[in-house]
């Protein structure tokens, strides 16, 4: 039910869309040159286990350096990727440079997981899912995939049969932005997963008072008790840094560690011991 519900609001979504198609044909058009012409690249957000205090993950993050149009965010150019049908060829060019990246820094000496997001149009997509299997299997190190509820919830059927196949090949699910929208409990629970990411908005709740902080302490029980892992994003305070890893939360990601960071400057990053990065960004 709620399934078809989606699926409606999908379809008026996508009419709404053909409103400027022109605009949105023109920027596509220079998407996929983009890739090859060096404008697109991937920047890399570290991720501390809390348990080792070490960045044992990092988050692919696109990022657009358009010559005439500057820096085009992927708030914008992912959603009307996903309009067009650019996305599946997009997000190869992603799978593929991230694992390129993963092995060059393994080969550095800086063994390294990778999470890579995967937008709710492809999740459902079996060419993709084939294609995204078989980069999988090739990778040098962890791969975690980082989807959204809803982009389960459009086709749960395939979708689930998808994430399984997925995590048979050896990558990790994320359920990303969780604590926005339509999160459901309901949903949670037949989501094959292993990986559960607190939205930035949700982790907010921090500082609202002592029932914000008892939700962001449930949900954490919650997934726990469900065998996910907890990552809290968008920690930007030593307090709220703090705050996270009292309430049990395995992995810390946002600004206050560090900001997505080019290639270069990632294998920077990671050459630094951890102790002294934490202590160089609270000073
Ligand atoms: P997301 O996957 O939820 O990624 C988190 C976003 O929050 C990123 O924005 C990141 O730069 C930002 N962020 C991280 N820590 C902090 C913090 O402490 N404070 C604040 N204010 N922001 C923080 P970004 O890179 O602009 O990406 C936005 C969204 O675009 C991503 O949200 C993801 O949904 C999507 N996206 C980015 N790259 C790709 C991609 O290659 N493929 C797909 N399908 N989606 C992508
Ligand atoms: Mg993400
Ligand atoms: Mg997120
Ligand atoms: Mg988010």
């Amino acid at each position: 039910d709620q399934a078809r519900r989606l699926n409606l609001t999908q379809a008026v979504f996508d009419k709404d869309m053909y409103g400027n198609p022109a605009a949105n044909l023109s920027l596509m058009s220079e998407m996929m040159r983009a890739t090859e012409k060096g404008e697109m690249s991937l920047y890399y957000q570290p991720k501390l286990k809390v348990r080792t205090g070490r960045y044992e993950s990092v988050e692919a993050l696109s990022r657009w350096f358009h010559p005439d149009r500057g820096f085009i965010s992927p708030d914008q150019f992912i959603p009307q990727a996903e309009e067009t049908g650019h996305i599946r060829p997009f997000t190869e060019w992603v799978i593929r440079q991230s694992i390129e990246d993963q092995k060059r820094l393994l080969a550095e000496g800086k063994p390294i997981a990778v999470a890579i997001n995967i937008s709710g149009a492809l999740v459902g997509d079996p060419e993709f899912a084939r294609k995204a299997r078989s980069m999988i299997v090739g990778a040098s190190g962890p791969i975690t995939l980082e989807i959204t509820e809803t982009a389960v919830m459009t086709n749960p059927e395939k979708a689930i049969e998808h994430l399984n196949a997925w995590r048979e090949s050896g990558a990790r699910i994320s359920i990303d932005d969780y604590g926005t929208g339509q999160s459901s409990l309901a949903y949670l629970q037949m989501i094959p997963s292993d990986e559960l990411k607190l939205d930035r908005q949700f982790v907010s709740n921090l500082n609202a008072n002592a029932r914000g902080r008892m939700l962001i302490k449930s949900t954490i029980d919650l997934a726990h008790n469900l065998g996910l892992e907890v990552v809290a994003e968008g920690v930007e305070t030593e307090t709220d840094l703090a705050a996270l890893k009292l309430l049990g939360s395995d992995w810390i990601q946002g600004y206050h560690l560090s900001r997505p960071l080019p290639i270069s400057e990632l294998a920077e990053f990671l050459a630094v011991p951890e102790e002294t990065m934490l202590r160089s960004q609270s000073s």
